[in-house]
């Protein structure tokens, strides 16, 4: 449990308990699985496909080139949350159509974004699992509705959200009806603005020791730097998190959106190579 809140007669308030997220004992762990692919369990799930959705060929390639490296779940936005309404807004439904083309080709389960109420039926229809974005994370009235349905969910942590507001958003998922939740850090806004946002991976290993939902990190959005995805998906793994998502365009430097965070596709074979090293060893006295 985290700090106990005050409201402003001076009264514990009850919010601060996760009911349904709370770990209840050291080895409770639950697996939420996307068709046959298990997320939570031993091993570590690598997710990767385009920020955005852009063409047939842009996502037809790049799930058969995800798959050949590892990945074992296919991303892609379609309804995209931009900061600017000039930026490109995603291709909407013909969007989730070729993700789900895409995933079929590669034999891949696709996750996407839903952004509002109003899309969820269709992203439903095609997607096998649903990805709530960080600025959607206190959409309350959404994770209601996404509570009521059995697909499983990827809640992105908001990017001003404390663990404690994270959780309960899991906790409206949960208590709603949907068990199958998964967390996703993806970096969150501090005073530190050399990087995108800031990773914060003590507070993955916090969940994991509060909560028994599975937990992933995306190292994309959390760093906005292709350099640095490599290490920041490895540190994820080190610290005790379930799996990645990663952004892979087949070409980076032409993406609609986040361009300089995007790896292509040689980059991304060399990470998943990277990942399957071990961790250096200690210096022993001889
Ligand atoms: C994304 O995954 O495409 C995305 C927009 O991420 P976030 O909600 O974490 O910014
Ligand atoms: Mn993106």
């Amino acid at each position: 449990m985290l700090d106990s809140g005050n409201n402003k007669c001076g009264r514990e308030t009850q919010t601060n308990e996760f009911l349904l997220a709370t770990k209840r004992d050291p080895a409770q762990r639950t697996i939420v699985w996307v068709n046959d692919i298990p997320i939570g369990g031993e091993k570590v799930v690598v997710i990767a496909g385009p920020c955005s959705v852009e063409s047939g060929e842009q996502v037809f390639s790049t799930a058969l080139a995800v798959r050949k490296s590892g990945a074992v779940i296919l991303r892609g936005g379609a309804y995209k949350p931009r900061t600017s309404p000039y930026d490109f807004q995603g291709l909407g439904l013909d969007g989730l159509k070729l993700l789900r083309e895409a995933g079929d080709l590669a034999g891949l389960p696709v996750v996407t974004e839903v952004m509002s109420e109003e899309d969820l039926e269709h992203v439903c229809e095609y997607a096998d699992m649903i990805q709530i974005g960080a600025r959607n994370m206190q959409n309350f009235a959404l994770l209601k509705k996404v509570a009521r349905i059995k697909k499983p969910v990827l809640l992105k942590r908001g990017l001003s959200a404390t663990i404690k507001e994270w959780i309960l958003a899991a906790e409206y998922l949960l208590q709603g009806g949907n068990k199958n939740v998964v967390l996703c850090e993806r970096g969150i806004r501090t005073f530190d603005n050399s990087l995108r946002n800031t990773l914060d991976l003590a507070g993955v290993a916090l969940v994991k020791e509060l909560s028994h939902l599975p937990v992933i990190v995306d190292p994309s959005h959390a760093t906005g730097k292709r350099s640095l995805i490599a290490a920041t998906a490895k540190a994820a793994i080190a610290v005790g998190a379930d799996g990645i998502i990663v952004e892979v365009h087949p070409e980076p430097e032409k993406a609609l959106s986040d361009s300089a965070q995007q790896l292509n596709f040689t980059e991304f074979d060399k990470m998943m190579k990277d990942l399957q090293k071990p961790l250096r060893s200690l210096v022993a006295l001889s």
